[in-house]
């Protein structure tokens, strides 16, 4: 929906008069809306999410099932399953120093959230936020990117047939609404997006000390040593890497492979892109593009400043402006200081470094940022573990990658540079949700009796509670 500047504020106080109306409903409710939005996606607006987004950057239609709209599927079916017990009473033990009363915790909605998404997965990473928003029995508003125009058309359209404005609206348009919407007294805002853009948005809830979830970016490495299936390895990391054309934020960024393997790497790396998307990738309906001409020079100009300074391109590495086309690309010798290097390069061009030992891993690792995921391929326990153990990062995968994502038992996000905060299932729950802690009293309670006036009789009391409970 196109708001004018001065309906946001409007918007914001129709969800605020209407989130304890929204925050009360029952565990029924909530899963009766959420099934509405699965019946938009799975059926009305399918096949219009697929031209979207093959309009927005030719995402191939099985990538769109699989990674736009299954994951949010697959998330309202897990909610719907657990909401009843995740909204009950928590029970929790009371010390016996406060005998005479009960406590519990009461899950109950944050009020009025806002969700700002990127244009890498605008399906998956709006409404999936999205369906732990309305678990948690939130009023929502939300904002996708604006690099990503058809799709966030769709969604608007869904948003507006299956919701209530002062329960879900979509806001669209460019940064400056992001810009503006940040100005609200949000109660709280899940951003996905860069980190450049988390710290703006974490400034901006600081001035009304809203609570921030961050899914945020940067490189991810994968370790691939030398007791690796290397044949295995390669064709799951070339899924990894080149699904969404590298757009992906827990695709691999860059490779660090035991030197003693490298060349069969590269051998097993050619097979396996020639089998996925032929001699010539351009011409494949497996292979998507480059979201926009901004990223597309972004990424051209990181791959040209490597070849400058003596990197190799060891496959690949064609690109084609008129259609935002990169090549899946191997770059052998990048030079560290290089953007390849230091940026997350959020592309299908996939440096590799090789390393003797793998101590040398670990320090490499630990002298970036960590990592939103970090991979190892390995069939040594020793390894694995050490390097586990050294290093830190917000998810592993171990001998595949990308995984991780689809496990909604396992909470989703990053480390510090990486993220704050969790998402997927319960966590994505809590995360929208305030722990409310609440302790009634039955009967008169010790405590009671150490109201002033302070004696003799009541010190001795506290001296006997501190020594015993
Ligand atoms: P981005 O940070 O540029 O934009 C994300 C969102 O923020 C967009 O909706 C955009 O409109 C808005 N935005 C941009 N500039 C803003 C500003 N100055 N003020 C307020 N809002 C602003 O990110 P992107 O290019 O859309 O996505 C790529 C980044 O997102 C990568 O770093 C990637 O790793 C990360 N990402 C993380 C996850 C995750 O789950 N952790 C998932 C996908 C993408």
């Amino acid at each position: 929906m196109n708001y004018s500047d001065n309906t946001y504020a409007a918007l914001f106080n129709a969800q605020k008069s209407n989130q304890f109306v929204v925050g009360n409903t029952t565990y029924k409710t909530r899963i009766k809306k959420l099934k509405s939005l699965k019946f938009a996606l799975e059926r009305t607006y399918k096949q219009e999410i697929r031209d979207a987004l093959y309009a927005d950057f030719k995402k191939p239609t099985l990538e769109t099932d699989l990674t736009e709209i299954y994951p949010v599927i697959d998330e309202i079916n897990f909610v719907s399953q657990h909401l009843k017990s995740w909204l009950k009473r928590q029970k929790v033990d009371t010390p016996i120093a406060l005998l005479g009363s009960s406590s519990w915790i009461k899950n109950e909605s944050k009020g009025v959230c806002l969700i700002i998404s990127p244009w890498n997965f605008p399906i998956n990473l709006t409404f999936g936020p999205l369906v732990s928003a309305i678990a948690a029995g939130n009023t929502v508003m939300l904002k996708p990117s604006e690099m990503t125009p058809n799709t966030s058309a769709v969604m608007a359209k869904i948003v507006k047939e299956v919701f209530e404005e002062n329960e879900v609206a979509l806001v669209e348009g460019e940064v400056e609404v992001s810009q503006e919407l940040l100005k609200l007294p949000f109660n709280h805002i899940f951003f996905t997006g860069s980190p450049q853009v988390g710290k703006i948005v974490m400034k901006a809830a600081s001035e009304h000390l809203t609570s921030v979830t961050l899914e945020l970016g940067g490189k991810s490495p994968v370790i691939v040593d030398d007791t690796s299936n290397l044949d295995k390895a390669v064709k799951k990391i070339i899924f990894g890497k080149f699904l969404n054309a590298g757009q992906t934020c827990i695709a691999p960024d860059y490779v660090l492979v035991n030197a003693s393997v490298r060349s069969e790497f590269k051998s097993a790396f050619e097979k396996y892109l020639t089998e996925f998307y032929t001699e010539n990738p351009s011409a494949s309906k497996s292979y998507g593009r480059i979201v926009n001409q901004k990223h597309f020079t972004r990424l051209k100009g990181y791959l040209e400043e490597a070849v400058s300074r003596n990197a190799s391109i060891a496959l690949g590495g064609t690109v084609e402006a008129k259609d935002n086309y990169i090549e899946p690309t191997l770059v052998f010798d990048a030079p560290e200081d290089s953007d390849l290097m230091q940026n997350e390069i959020f592309g299908p061009i996939l440096p590799v470094k090789t390393y003797d030992k793998i101590a040398e891993v670990v320090d490499y690792v630990n002298s970036k940022e960590k990592s939103l995921a970090l991979y190892i391929f390995s069939k040594n326990k020793r390894n694995i573990k050490y390097i586990i153990n050294n290093t830190r990062a917000g998810s592993t995968c171990i001998n595949h990658n990308l995984l991780q994502f689809l496990n909604h038992n396992l909470p989703f996000g990053g480390s510090n540079n990486s993220g704050i905060g969790k998402s997927h299932g319960y966590f994505g729950f809590l995360e929208f949700t305030n722990q409310r802690s609440v302790l009634k009293q039955h009967t008169l309670g010790a405590v009671d009796l150490l109201i002033p006036p302070y004696g003799n009789f009541k010190q001795k009391l506290v001296n006997l509670t501190i020594k015993w409970f």
